[in-house]
């Protein structure tokens, strides 16, 4: 072996620099922030699935102000700078940092590329502001206290089970737990109706979780890791005390902050929290496969899905990861990467399929390419017009492929697309999965 090919190999076998999948320490993330090329893979969807230049892009932040800085390219090279303090705080960074909906579409994108960790930095930069007292913003701020205050991020103090109807007829004991989450117990009503609906007609036992609070996805998501922390172990308790074998949610949020979010703050594998994690849509699509679920009654009308993020490209399970790195990037132990393949991208569309009359159109940005609703993760609070406009654009695209309906399967889609739609006149059809199921149902 020539001394070249030694030195190489030796410097190949030898990864030696420390650092772990830790969202802690913004330092585990320098080698992805400094090997950031630019090529903007987080914002353009590969142009080998892309009808043409509209519908292309997958980044809700850049989306909204066509700067660099706002997309994750742009977001990493402040992280850096960040690390290096070499920038001050200042309301723009903070709005740089937060108008963001942590959707997942860069991280994707990029691993098809680089394999860099970019969800990971986004979280990481927002738990450094908060540590350095600049984060999260005031009307996250507001929603942590009223989540202290009333259990549930919108600070009501009505009954959280208020969407209760005669018909709803829980198990007292089963092996289903079913979380009903802030928005579907407040705001969107019609989901957990429909979804007990569901699971009524395919004679599927579920129980309810006694004195459900809120699952702490946005003090999670704004980098107030302490407040998310509690409310994970408080939430992960209930579920044991249960006896329940599955939690099942029928928010995409919940959904990732049970699945993937609770592990991550508690430094353990998903498969570790001692039950399953599932959506509605795994729930009913079992049944569907089984013949419990009966889809019976017609839906005529054309279709198209959104897949919702947190059903999608950031839901694969959680795996804690400590190595070291070492030259070109190397790095042992081997890890195996999240990369959005876990989605729910089919059992979604066998569902959607199996009700009789539905015309199905897909969206040319779809399953890990689906451009974000521009909701979630407590982006939508603070920058409302940075949510419009992803709306805007999406429903832009169930247009452009002929559907007067968009089914999603999260009710914080529910509401942006449904918000914007109203506001903008337009004359589509906005449901959750779960209302489009109880229509097939008799
Ligand atoms: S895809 Fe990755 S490497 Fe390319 S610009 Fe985006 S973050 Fe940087
Ligand atoms: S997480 Fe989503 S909104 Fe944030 S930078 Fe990445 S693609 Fe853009």
């Amino acid at each position: 072996m020539s001394v070249i090919d030694k030195n190489h190999t030796d410097r190949y076998d030898t990864p030696e620099e420390p650092f772990a999948l830790d969202i802690n320490d913004l330092g585990n993330f320098r080698y992805d922030m400094q090997h950031c090329i630019k090529c903007k893979g987080c914002y353009w969807v590969d142009h080998t699935y892309m009808p043409g230049v509209h519908h292309s892009v997958r980044c809700p932040s850049n989306l909204w102000k066509e700067f660099d800085s706002y997309c994750a390219a742009g977001k990493m090279r402040i992280g850096l700078g960040m690390l290096d303090g070499k920038v001050e705080w200042s309301d723009h960074l903070l709005e740089i940092i937060y108008a963001c909906t942590l959707c997942g579409a860069c991280d994707v994108g990029c691993k098809r590329n680089l394999d860099l960790e970019v969800d990971l930095t986004l979280e990481a930069m927002r738990v450094r502001a908060v540590k350095e007292g600049a984060g999260p913003l005031p009307v996250h701020k507001d929603i942590i206290k009223k989540i202290e205050k009333t259990g549930n991020c919108y600070g009501a103090s009505a009954d959280r089970n208020g969407w209760m109807d005669a018909d709803v007829n829980p198990a007292e004991k089963a092996d289903i737990i079913y979380f009903v989450g802030c928005s579907s117990s407040y705001v969107n009503q019609s989901v957990p109706k429909a979804i007990t609906k569901v699971l009524q007609s395919a004679d599927v036992p579920y129980m309810l979780m006694k004195d459900e609070t809120c699952c702490g996805n946005i003090p999670f998501s704004v980098g107030d890791l302490d407040t998310a922390k509690k409310i994970a172990e408080a939430n992960i308790a209930k579920v044991k005390e249960s006896g329940a074998r599955v939690l099942m949610t029928g928010c995409a949020e919940c959904y990732r902050m049970w699945k993937v979010d609770y592990p991550k703050l508690l430094g353990i594998r998903t498969d570790e929290l001692g039950f399953e994690v599932k959506h509605f849509i795994e729930v009913a699509d079992e049944a569907l496969a089984e013949g419990k679920l009966k889809l019976t009654e017609p839906v005529n009308r054309r279709i198209t899905y959104h897949d919702s993020c947190n059903v999608s490209k950031t839901c694969d399970p959680w795996e804690p990861y400590e190595g070291k790195r070492g030259w070109m990037g190397c790095i042992e132990p081997r890890l195996d990467r999240r990369r959005g393949k876990s989605g729910l991208y089919d059992q979604s569309r066998e569902l959607i399929n199996a009700v009789p009359g539905i015309d199905f159109a897909e969206m040319p940005r779809k399953k890990e390419n689906a451009l974000c609703c521009g909701g979630g993760r407590g982006a939508k609070q603070a920058f409302p017009e940075m949510a419009e406009n992803a709306a805007r654009d999406r429903i832009e695209e169930v247009k452009f492929v002929g559907a007067g309906t968009v089914v999603s399967a999260c009710p914080w889609c529910l509401s942006n697309f449904s918000e914007t739609a109203a506001r903008d006149g337009e004359k589509i059809d906005v449901l959750d999965i779960a209302e489009l199921l109880a229509m097939a149902v008799k």
